[in-house]
């Protein structure tokens, strides 16, 4: 995987909800070197924000699911009064999400938001933009310029501009579009620079995965400011994670992206659960809780694991707070070439499972126990790291079938018709 692509550095927060950094790698204004942040988490409440206690506990639910910064819209007056009660009950930066109206920006500013949305498209008055940021100047908060195809704003030299970019992009089939967000956001950014304020970050959303990539990668060629990346209206889950998973795969993938929304018609929770797996997956993001391996399934099984599997998932939730491998494998065939790496893990077989922990034989449990047993071990081995007498993925699963294979014995015809094999939650992916 390529380096992460070096920008500016913007902050967030404060002492209170703690600082949340995005970007970095070019010096900071007073010379100060920076290095890239971790690619940080954002999502967005679903429900009102003028409804205070349900807000806040929407805002500290998607907090415990591991959300760096959550936004929150603000299209009335009062959206913008019920930030004052919010922020101070919530432990995370808050990013006001503003349209249309630039006295939001200023009312969520003055409630001690910590970061401030707008999208050139509808916030396009010269004077009201300069307000919104001196507002932000004054109290060092970030704003994010969020570009969207239908928003251009008049300059006087826009048809040229756009002549001159439609042509650098006429072997694109986006070409003409690319042409009018890069367009956009240089007028947008010229009234910024002019009023000297570099606290920016850049999205340029679209629905389009390859629209997606093409902006980003275009724009971070040309601008030097932290991304934040999303595919806009991707969905329900289980669609919408296969395109944005897609393309923010291919762009951070590339160094290009510094902070993340997924976005799905469906529980934000889902939006920071898989943003923070994308992250995790490609390297970018320390994990903190337990991984999960299980195999797909096939006509070897010989307990009903698509079950377990979904068992093992929840149970494993909020009791493992370190990154403890945890296999779960369907037979002893391909099981631990599969589970290779794995602290702790099952192999099925026969209505029971042979249960390892680094490597080493600790039980051989009947399928009803398989969960209890599993977890057992998982919570032992985590108090054996805590005390310092493991250490994670020190030693490898070696398991040298037939040996295991006698032992729980070849119980495939006893099986036929008694094991679920189609799943009922597609929560775990298929390999
Ligand atoms: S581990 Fe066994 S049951 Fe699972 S997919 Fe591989 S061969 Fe099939």
């Amino acid at each position: 995987m390529q380096n992460r692509r070096p920008t500016r550095q913007i902050v967030l927060g404060d002492k209170r909800v703690g600082f949340v950094k995005i970007g970095g790698g070019l010096p900071l204004a007073d010379g100060t070197p920076t290095t890239p942040a971790p690619v940080s988490v954002q999502t967005m409440t679903t429900g009102y924000t003028w409804d205070i206690d349900k807000c806040v506990a929407e805002i500290n639910r998607l907090t415990a699911a591991g959300a760096d910064v959550i936004r929150v819209a603000v299209p009335e007056k009062k959206d913008t009064e019920a930030l004052k009660e919010i922020i101070p009950r919530v432990k995370v930066p808050i990013v006001a999400d503003v349209h249309f109206h630039f006295q939001r920006a200023l009312e969520a500013v003055e409630a001690g938001v910590h970061k401030i949305r707008l999208n050139p498209g509808n916030i396009q008055d010269r004077k009201q933009v300069i307000d919104v940021i001196q507002a932000c100047k004054a109290r060092k908060i970030p704003i994010r310029i969020g570009v969207n195809e239908g928003s251009i704003i008049e300059r006087k030299d826009k048809q040229k501009r756009l002549k001159e970019l439609g042509a650098f992009f006429s072997e694109s089939k986006r070409g003409y579009l690319l042409a009018i967000m890069i367009t956009k956001l240089e007028e947008y950014l010229d009234i910024f620079h002019e009023q000297d304020f570099h606290d920016i970050v850049i999205s340029a959303k679209s629905m389009d995965v390859p629209t997606v990539i093409d902006a980003y990668t275009e724009i971070s060629k040309r601008f030097d400011y932290p991304l934040h990346l999303g595919v806009t209206h991707a969905g329900p889950k289980e669609t919408g994670a296969i395109r944005s998973v897609v393309a923010l795969g291919t762009l951070l993938a590339n160094g290009v992206g510094d902070t993340l929304r997924i976005s799905y018609a469906s529980d934000s929770r889902f939006e920071v659960e898989d943003g923070l797996e994308l992250l995790y997956s490609l390297g970018l993001r320390e994990r903190k809780t337990a991984e999960l391996i299980a195999c797909p399934t096939c006509g070897r099984i010989q307990v009903d694991l698509i079950t377990l599997v979904q068992d093992v998932r929840k149970k494993l939730e909020g009791q493992i707070n370190l990154p403890i491998k945890v296999a779960v494998m369907g037979c002893i065939v391909n099981g631990p070439g599969e589970a290779e790496g794995a602290d702790v893990a099952v192999f099925a077989g026969d209505r029971r499972g042979i249960i390892y922990v680094q490597g080493e034989k600790v039980a051989n449990v009947p399928e009803a126990e398989i969960l209890d047993r599993l977890l057992e071990q998982c919570l032992a081995f985590q108090d054996r790291v805590n005390r310092g007498e493991a250490k994670l993925g020190e030693k490898k699963v070696d398991i040298v079938p037939p040996d295991p294979i006698g032992e729980l014995g070849s119980g495939w015809e006893a099986m036929a018709g008694k094991i679920k094999t189609q799943p009922t939650e597609l929560t775990v992916g298929r390999s």
